[in-house]
């Protein structure tokens, strides 16, 4: 029997993992798919915390503030490479616009940006999804005191993709620079740049920043991390990436690692089919075991401890039954709370789907809408899944999953 099983490997769902197995719990994971990461910019967002606790029903309003920092710190704790921003525009987006972050991976952090004299955008051939055209534009801005120069790399190993028509993505490239042979092709385009500004440096002009998109210098064993940039002539700085990306895949695979050298085990392409339920003494009910398929097989699973980490609709854990738009949620059939209205004709609005989720107490156990009593005792719903927020308008994705996986971690 395990302590405690966590169903669906996103950030919810490995941070809760992650928390219970450090706890000493027999944790396993089961997963069927990658999660949300992988379309994730790297970027932690928590939004306005103070305000979205006065939204009725927000996720931030089952904690209190001193619960969603010592989330946040954790967060910090289990990635030393991430560094709190306390919000500021801190960051580029992948359009080279100044973007606020609340944790943000160190490498893409900005620099004083009236220190930096000459910023040099360097574009790897053939990358896909990345415009010079409009990111050069957006740094001047960034950099008022700054001049900005573009420098194309040809990298010999993608130039038969690139002929072939075949796309390069961020992570083609930042699993390429993660090569010896990467890191060595980067680090002589590097030196080569430090050479053409050698001349302006020794008279005195400002730091020399290379800014580059598909570049991931976290997740990397820390000391092998620093060992790495520092070898770069040249300070260089990442800019975020559009999916699929880089940071969210590495972030994912670091946060795998952590939670199996803690003792945790994972299944992954498995899917949380079903559950049997029992009654408690005090009239409640509980899981008693959760049914999993897994490579055409079905498995039976029995925890004390139940932790639904399955997404919104975009995740699994919520899924269309018919064509008249009933929706239910997947493994133990919880009450769904549903907006009245499905969704808004216009487009930037809040669209009320987003708001479809489940209920909880503020121990995360799911209750009914109506009744708002308990409905499974030892299950604790995380992420995505919760009802009543919009990770996109609210600006709040990571942060609503990163608390309530690390009270889940705690609590069970
Ligand atoms: C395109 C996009 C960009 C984003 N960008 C940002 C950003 O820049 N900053 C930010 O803060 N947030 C961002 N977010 C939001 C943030 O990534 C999510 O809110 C958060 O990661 C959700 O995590 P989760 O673990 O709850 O769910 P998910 O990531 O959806 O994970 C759910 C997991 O459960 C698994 N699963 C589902 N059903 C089952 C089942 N029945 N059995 C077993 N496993 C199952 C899935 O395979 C998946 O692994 C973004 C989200 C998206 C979609």
């Amino acid at each position: 029997m395990w302590d405690v099983v966590v169903i669906g490997g996103g950030l919810a769902g490995l941070l809760a993992g992650i928390r219970a197995a450090q706890r000493q719990k027999k944790v396993l994971l089961v997963t069927e798919g990658v999660g949300t990461l992988f379309f994730f910019s790297g970027i932690i967002d928590y939004g306005d915390v103070e305000q979205l606790r006065l939204l009725p029903g927000h996720p931030y309003q089952l904690f209190d503030q001193e619960t969603i920092n010592r989330g946040r710190k954790y967060m910090e704790q289990v990635c030393p490479d991430y560094i709190d921003t306390e919000r500021s525009e801190a960051v580029l987006s992948p359009l080279g616009l100044l973007r606020s972050g609340d944790l943000v991976p160190k490498g893409m952090k900005l620099p004083n940006l009236l220190s930096v004299g000459s910023v040099v955008l360097l574009v790897p051939n053939g990358l896909k999804d990345f415009f010079p055209e409009i990111v050069v534009p957006n740094l001047t801005n960034v950099f008022k005191n700054g001049q900005i120069y573009v420098e194309n790399l040809v990298v010999e190993e993608f130039q038969r993709w690139f002929e072939l028509g075949r796309p390069i993505t961020s992570v083609d490239y930042a699993d390429y620079w993660r090569t010896q042979k990467g890191h060595k092709v980067l680090k002589q385009a590097i030196g080569k740049i430090k050479e053409k500004f050698s001349s302006r440096l020794e008279n005195g002009e400002k730091s020399v920043v290379v800014v580059m998109p598909s570049l991931v210098t976290e997740y990397w064993e820390n000391a092998r991390r620093g060992k790495w940039v520092a070898d770069f002539p040249l300070s260089v700085m990442e800019i975020s990436s559009f999916s699929p990306s880089p940071h969210g895949r590495h972030l994912a695979e670091y946060l795998r690692h952590i939670f199996q050298d803690l003792g945790g085990e994972i299944v992954f392409g498995a899917r949380a089919v079903r559950s049997e339920l029992e009654p408690t003494e005090n009239g409640y009910q509980r899981c008693k075991q959760l049914v999993v398929q897994s490579k055409g097989k079905e498995l039976i699973l029995k925890a004390e401890k139940y932790i639904l980490a399955t997404g919104g609709l975009l995740g699994g854990g919520i899924e269309a039954i018919n064509e008249k738009r009933e929706i239910r949620e997947a493994v133990f059939d919880l009450p769904v709370f549903i907006p009245e209205e499905w969704s808004s004709p216009h487009f930037f609005e809040d669209q009320p789907y987003a708001f479809a989720g489940i209920m909880t107490d503020h121990q995360l156990c799911p209750i009914n809408p109506l009744t708002r009593e308990v409905v499974l005792e030892n299950v604790y719903v995380v992420g995505r899944l919760l009802a009543h927020w919009d990770p996109w308008i609210q600006r709040c994705g990571a942060g609503v999953s990163i608390t309530s996986g690390f009270v889940a971690g705690e609590s069970v």
